[in-house]
This record gives structure tokens, C-alpha cells and sequence, in this order.
């Protein structure tokens, strides 16, 4: 076990501790004994440091860190952030929206015309992440409007619900330019409000579109054909990453394996795919 953490932690965790503090998020808590070994925590990437380290490394190592850093009892991986994050006192979806009014927080906001935020029923079962807006999003303000989005409106058509029934969010809210991959930097900023928004809603099944979905949430850099179709444990939720649906207008053969990943969560939530959709 390292005595120290390494140049890349500390940085890290400076990162995540300012941002949390901008996010008026100053008190953490110890890492909760993990309820069940996840895919989550098996796939986890980021360097573990024990609690006691991390204290020690805090006094001795991180002097710059401000004053949220007296009231940090642990910082872990992400999914502990996840937790705090989920105990904003008097959070809402109308809270969350509201601070990420006019985000300059990365270099995103620099070509957006829209922040995209999210749309559909706040307290749904199912939510689907997608990577970030395209272009005709980022017009709209509303994500998965474009082509891709049109054939995710079928797929969940295709699942006996309607977009309302649903919610739908990216894992970045504003457009990187010309529909490049978003970065690490771009992620790891905009997270947090996925992660909020997901706390508020409490879906029971969580769809990951794409890589970067999944990879996000996942906290991980493993290839989506290690787990697509898959169930994870996500903090309470299920979590199950699919094929993006700007990857299935490219590769329309990849179609029934989709299909059969939707069959799953519609089975664990009880649906029934109407007529002429069975099978
Ligand atoms: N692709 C995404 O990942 N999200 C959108 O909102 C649209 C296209």
C-alpha cells in the first residue's frame, strides 16, 4: 500500500474539493461498508487510499486545501462524492438546473448556444444518460431531439412508455464542438450535477447510452463490450449501459442486442411491450 498519495490523487482530490465547495457541498463522510461488492466498486480505477492515509496526507500534504478541508472526515472515490452529493440539504432538480444558469465551469460553455439540461418525469423508474448534446440539442435545449435522439424516442416507444414517462439527461450538459467525444475535464466538472440529478430523481433502473455514459458513471475506462447488457449495482439503482443510438444509425445490425438490453429493464420494471413489439 502506497504511504503517500500519489501527485495525480492529490490533484484529483483538490479538484473534486473545490468543486465540491463551489457546489456549497463542505462536509464529507466516511465511505459506508459496501452494501455488495458492485461492478461499480470491482471496476473502480481510481487509486484507493485508506481513510487514515488520506487524513494524514490532508495535514501533510495538502495545506492549500481550504476551509472545507477541516470538516473532510474521508474523501474517497467517487461514489462516496456521490453520496454527499446526494445529501444536498433541500435539493431539487429546480436547485440544480438553476446553478448550472449561464455554467462557464468549463471550456464547453465557450460554443453552447443551450445549456441542456434534462427532460421528462422527475420522479421516474427509468432514466436514460446519454454522452451530450449534438447539434440540433444544443439549438433546442432539450437533449436527444436529433437523429439519434428521434430513434431513442422509438426504442422507448418500442418499450410501451412515452419520453414523459421517462427521464432523459447527458453527462454533459452543452455541445463539444463539432460532436467531439467530451473530454476528461469536461466529465469530471459536469458529473456531479448527473449525479444530482439522478439522486433527485431515484430512478430504479439508470440506462447508460454509449460509452461515456457508462464509463462516467462506472467511473471506469473499460470498453462498454466488457458489460453492455449487464446489470450493475448503481447506488440503489440498476444500472445497465446499452449501445448509443447515434452508434445503432451506424450500425443497424447491433439493433436486437439493444433490444434484448431493453427487454431486460423493461422485465425488471414490469413492462409489456404492446402489441407487435413482443419477442
Ligand atoms: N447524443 C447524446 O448523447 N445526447 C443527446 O442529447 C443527443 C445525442
Amino acid at each position: 500500500m502506497p504511504s503517500e498519495i500519489s501527485l495525480h490523487s492529490k490533484e484529483k482530490l483538490q479538484s473534486w474539493l473545490r468543486y465540491f465547495e463551489d457546489l456549497g457541498i463542505q462536509t464529507f463522510y466516511r465511505d459506508r461498508v459496501p452494501r455488495q461488492a458492485s461492478m461499480n466498486e470491482s471496476m473502480s480505477e481510481v487509486e484507493e487510499t485508506p481513510t487514515s492515509q488520506v487524513s494524514a496526507a490532508k495535514a501533510a500534504q495538502l495545506p492549500q486545501i481550504r476551509a472545507a478541508a477541516p470538516k473532510l472526515q474521508i474523501v474517497g472515490r467517487s461514489p462516496s462524492l456521490f453520496e454527499a452529493a446526494e445529501r444536498v440539504e433541500g435539493d431539487s432538480l429546480e436547485r440544480i438546473c438553476g446553478e448550472l444558469a449561464g455554467c462557464t465551469r468549463c471550456k464547453l460553455h465557450r460554443r453552447r448556444t443551450n445549456i441542456v439540461f434534462g427532460v421528462g418525469n422527475p420522479n421516474a423508474d427509468l432514466v436514460f444518460v446519454g454522452e451530450g448534446p449534438g447539434h440540433d440539442e444544443d439549438m433546442q435545449g432539450i437533449p436527444f431531439v436529433g437523429r439519434a435522439g428521434q430513434l431513442l424516442t422509438q426504442m422507448i416507444i418500442a418499450m410501451g412508455l412515452s419520453r414523459d414517462d421517462v427521464y432523459i439527461a447527458n453527462v454533459v450538459k452543452c455541445r463539444p464542438p463539432e460532436n467531439r467525444t467530451p473530454e476528461k475535464d469536461e466529465i469530471s466538472t459536469c458529473l456531479p450535477f448527473l449525479l444530482r440529478q439522478l439522486s433527485n430523481i431515484n430512478p430504479k433502473v439508470i440506462v447508460c447510452l454509449g460509452s461515456v455514459a457508462a464509463q462516467a458513471l462506472l467511473n471506469t475506462n473499460k470498453s462498454i463490450s466488457h458489460f453492455r447488457g449487464q446489470w450493475v449495482d448503481f447506488r440503489g439503482a440498476k444500472l445497465m449501459a446499452t449501445y448509443h443510438p447515434a452508434y445503432l444509425l451506424r450500425n443497424p445490425h447491433a439493433k436486437p442486442e439493444v433490444w434484448a438490453d431493453l427487454k431486460k429493464v423493461m422485465a425488471f420494471l414490469g413492462l409489456t411491450p404492446p402489441k407487435g413489439k413482443r419477442g
